[in-house]
């Protein structure tokens, strides 16, 4: 696991959008980020699951989130553009974006795989996070340490055997964070990287893998230490970067 400790306020006062906040993955992140000060934008296409994210930050007595309901697979250009002018009259500015939505699609041989779902996966898992971060680019550039995050996978740096769409996405996802990195390296308040959780205990993991008994795999409150390091203001030189959240690295 990546070893980091991270100091209670380490996010305070920071504005920050998580994607798929409502499960998985995202949830965890949102409520860690929440209870380490940052106000958290919970973004994602099931209201009830937002909701109750949100009920149980404001019960902890942290700061009060936003809700943004959108579904990522029909949002047009213009749902993207409303965003960010409503986050820019609310807040003025943004200090994080975790892109953590994603969908896995089916796992199939390419000469099989249905042709809409794999664009489903490519917008979903691709368009979106570009579509996202385009328009919030202006917002991100209000902040004096902003930090964007992007989420990939093991097979999105190398090809594996039916995992079709979502693979070739998860190397889109490398690379649109590597080009982002690289013409933002003059830009020392923003940094973009990505992070590769490893296998984790949630609906996503069970698809995959239905045969495998869960708690062969960590939760994901328990890969949150790159999550936060990479968020918070400890991580300030990293551009650019891929990394593992149960890796071996320590900060
Ligand atoms: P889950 O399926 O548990 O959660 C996915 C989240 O994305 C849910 O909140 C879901 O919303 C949301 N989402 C899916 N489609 C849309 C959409 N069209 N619009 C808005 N929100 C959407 O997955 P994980 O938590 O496991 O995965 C999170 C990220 O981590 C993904 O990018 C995944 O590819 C990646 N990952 C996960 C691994 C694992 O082992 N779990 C391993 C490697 C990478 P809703 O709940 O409403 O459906």
């Amino acid at each position: 696991m990546f070893h980091y400790e991270a100091p209670a306020d380490l996010l305070k006062d920071r504005i920050i959008l998580v994607t798929g906040a409502g499960d998985g993955i995202g949830r965890s992140a949102a409520w860690h980020y929440a209870s380490h000060g940052a106000t958290v934008v919970l973004l994602g296409r099931t209201l009830e699951k937002l909701e109750s994210l949100y009920d149980e930050i404001e019960n902890a007595g942290l700061a009060k989130p936003a809700i943004v309901p959108l579904n990522l697979d029909t949002a047009a250009e213009h749902d993207y553009i409303e965003l960010s002018n409503q986050l820019y009259e609310e807040f003025g500015r943004l200090d994080g974006v975790l892109h953590n939505a994603g969908i896995l699609g089916m796992r199939t041989p390419i000469e099989n795989y249905d042709p809409i779902t794999w664009e489903q996966v490519m917008r979903i898992n691709v368009h979106a996070p570009f579509m996202l971060t385009q328009t919030l680019l202006p917002l991100l550039s209000q902040s004096s340490d902003a930090s964007v995050i992007f989420t990939s996978s093991g097979v999105g740096r190398k090809g594996r055997a039916y995992w079709g769409a979502y693979a070739v996405s998860k190397f889109a996802t490398e690379g649109l964070m590597q080009v982002l990195a690289d013409e933002l390296e003059n830009t020392p308040n923003i940094r973009v990287n990505a992070i590769n959780p490893g296998a984790t205990r949630t609906r996503m993991r069970a698809y995959a893998y239905p045969a495998e008994p869960p708690e062969t795999n960590p939760t994901p409150d328990e890969i949150m230490p790159l999550y936060l390091y990479l968020m918070g203001p400890d991580s300030r030189d990293i551009n650019g970067q891929s990394m593992d959240a149960q890796g071996e690295g320590s900060a």
